[in-house]
């Protein structure tokens, strides 16, 4: 077998959550680069990441559902299986962070980072894993966790980011065993600190304090994500479940 039909998605469906903007727009284009079909899940539709695709000359369509809406995703995946007929990949991407201290914190904010970072991924993957055991299909989910599921980060805080992160890691592992049978891997992608949206809105003097823990002296670009999802999402990976894929320039190792 050749390199580029191991490492191909040519003629699979990937759902890719929060892919309107940030790391998920740019790997739902890498994938399709790679040959899959893309379907965006987001709670906005700016069509932009499907235009995006449709110029290069893939295949893509977005479905607005909000992650955390148990209904809403088991309605997306049903349209899809309607649409597509397959879904043979997840990355399970949409998330959210909020910098607080916990003696001023509110339990509302704590919730709401749970309940799209760990809970929205534990409702997509249950609903697609429904669907992939039902159709006999052995895929791919790739849960989006962070290099905080493992360290604390400084000098920020931010319990309940790096608490549903960790969650994540362990969902991913609990899964991966609990699906092994199914044929369905489960593993989870944890970066350091990349360009996006979300950290644009990070105070410049954070930043200047985060670069001496990264050994490689630099935040990532969603780019450098898009070789490690490719791999978790293909055929290379066969024998890779319950793993977590750490891209961090070094941060974790440090
Ligand atoms: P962005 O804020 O740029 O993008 C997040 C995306 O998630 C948006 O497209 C947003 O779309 C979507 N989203 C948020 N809440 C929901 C919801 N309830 N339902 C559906 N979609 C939702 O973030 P990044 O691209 O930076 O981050 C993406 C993922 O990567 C997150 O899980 C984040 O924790 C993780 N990560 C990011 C790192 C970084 O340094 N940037 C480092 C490590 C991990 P919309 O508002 O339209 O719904």
């Amino acid at each position: 077998m050749y390199l580029e039909d191991i490492f191909g998605l040519k003629g699979k469906v990937a759902i890719v959550t929060g892919g309107r903007r940030g790391i998920g727009q740019v790997v739902a284009c890498g994938l399709a680069k790679a040959g899959a079909e893309v379907v965006i899940f987001s709670r906005t539709l700016s069509g932009e990441t499907v235009k995006m695709i449709i110029e290069e000359g893939g295949k893509a369509y977005d479905i607005a559902v909000d992650v955390t809406d148990e209904k809403g995703v088991d309605d997306a995946v049903a349209e899809v299986m309607k649409r597509s007929g397959h879904i043979d990949v997840v990355f399970n991407n949409a998330g959210i962070c909020i910098h607080e201290d916990t003696l001023t914190a509110t339990v509302e904010e704590w919730r709401k980072v749970i309940d799209v970072n760990l809970t929205g991924e534990y409702i997509v993957a249950r609903a697609v894993g429904k669907a992939m055991i039902e159709n006999k299909i052995h895929g791919s989910i790739i849960n989006m966790a962070s290099m905080s599921g493992t360290i604390v980060n400084i000098p920020q805080w931010q319990a309940s980011y790096n608490a549903s992160k960790a969650g994540v890691i362990h969902m991913t592992k609990s899964l991966a065993i609990e699906w092994a049978d199914y044929g369905i891997r489960v593993n989870s992608l944890s970066p350091g600190y990349i360009a996006t949206p979300m950290s644009e809105d990070t105070p410049r003097e954070l930043k200047d304090a985060w670069m001496p823990l990264i050994p490689q002296h630099r935040m990532g670009k969603p780019e450098e994500l898009i070789p490690a999802i490719l791999y978790l999402a293909c055929d290379a990976s066969g024998y890779t479940t319950g793993s977590d894929v750490i891209v961090d320039g070094g941060y974790v190792s440090f």
